[in-house]
């Protein structure tokens, strides 16, 4: 096992930080009577402060994920967790962050926020992790690389031995994105947690719950770096409706399944019908919900599906994907009228 110490690799202003505490972190526990924390006491449906730690949330994912509650980092979005790990690790201006691309835009737009440089690299053709590239791009200063499995915006997964890899070469923290992990039939890497300290993974309700509206994302890793992230958190960044929206929805995982597997057959139905369009070149294979094609002129397709109120993500600026757009898996009623539409182009 490779050694990883969470505390040294901690920015020494983070490390040696005096978190903001509460109200809620001085008492916890019932009481009757609330004059701590300079609330309202009319509005009574939501007049008080969330609860800071999420505690009842949390042990409901915790559960559903098969970890310990203190593996778990709840966000205002996955995009909050991205923030603070960019945040908690890198030095601005000094240390920098490893990205493959193509990849979700989000990482090197936080890293932009914070000053901190993104060192880029490509994945092959069939967007998978080359190692001898991703390891020519990191240096000594290199402290986090993004991975995200299935990938956006290709849909493929990354294979597990090249994940492993890097894991195991990479002197630093490792944050694997796994926002469409329900939609494959893989589990997820948090079994990996226990050998590999230099890990984190994301995940969020914003897709294969249906969730994206009331932002909840998380961050899964071993509990030193959570509670990393726990210190420099706002204090109450999960709402009250989103806690209690979320804690309602995870009660139905057979509904959540069901979703998941229409969106899958539907996936499968566009694959097959774009396939036989002539104006389509190629459909990658997608372990997601969402499809990335490959047509014969991508910015007048997306604009003509534009004229007919149909709109899909026109991705041929990416590095990877020329003339390639990104079409997010709907309802059956929703694909059969984008496949008519495409009929008619
Ligand atoms: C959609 C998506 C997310 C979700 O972000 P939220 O802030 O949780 O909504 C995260 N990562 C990737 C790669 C995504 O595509």
């Amino acid at each position: 096992m490779k050694t990883f110490d969470i505390n040294s690799f901690t920015r020494e202003n983070i490390r040696r930080l005096q978190p903001y505490s509460s109200a809620r972190d001085e008492f916890q526990g019932e009481a009757s009577v609330y004059l701590d924390a300079n609330e309202n006491p009319f509005n009574s449906a939501y007049n008080r402060y969330p609860d800071p730690h999420q505690k009842k949330l949390k042990d409901v994912i915790a559960n559903l994920k098969g970890i310990q509650p203190e593996q778990l980092f709840l966000g205002n979005g996955s995009d909050e967790a991205i923030d603070l790990l960019i945040r908690a690790f890198c030095n601005p201006g000094k240390d920098n962050i490893v990205i493959p691309q193509p990849t979700y835009g989000m990482y090197a737009v936080s890293a932009d926020i914070n000053d901190v440089e993104t060192r880029t690299c490509l994945l092959t053709k069939d967007f998978d992790i080359d190692i001898d590239v991703i390891q020519k791009t990191w240096n000594e200063n290199s402290r986090l690389l993004f991975l995200c499995s299935p990938n956006n915006p290709s849909g493929n997964s990354l294979s597990e031995n090249k994940i492993r890899a890097v894991l195991e070469k990479f002197n630093g923290l490792v944050v694997l994105d796994e926002a469409y992990i329900d939609f494959t039939s893989s589990k997820s890497y948090s079994s990996w947690l226990n050998e590999f300290k230099n890990l984190a993974i994301l995940q969020t309700l914003s897709k294969a719950w249906g969730l994206a509206g009331i932002r909840l994302g998380m961050c899964i890793a071993n509990r030193d770096l959570i509670s990393i992230l726990d210190k420099i958190k706002p204090p109450y960044n999960i709402n009250t409706m989103t806690q209690e929206v979320a804690f309602e929805a995870l009660q139905h995982v057979p509904q959540q399944k069901i979703w998941v597997k229409q969106i899958i057959e539907e996936r499968n139905f566009l694959k097959d019908r774009l396939e036989k369009l002539a104006l389509t070149k190629h459909v990658y294979p997608s372990d997601a919900n969402f499809l990335l094609v490959e047509v014969n002129d991508a910015k007048k397709i997306y604009n003509d599906l534009v004229k007919k109120g149909i709109i899909v993500r026109d991705r041929s600026n990416v590095i990877l994907c020329d003339d390639c757009i990104r079409i997010t898996v709907g309802t059956k009623e929703e694909n059969k009228i984008l496949i008519e539409a495409l009929e008619k182009l």
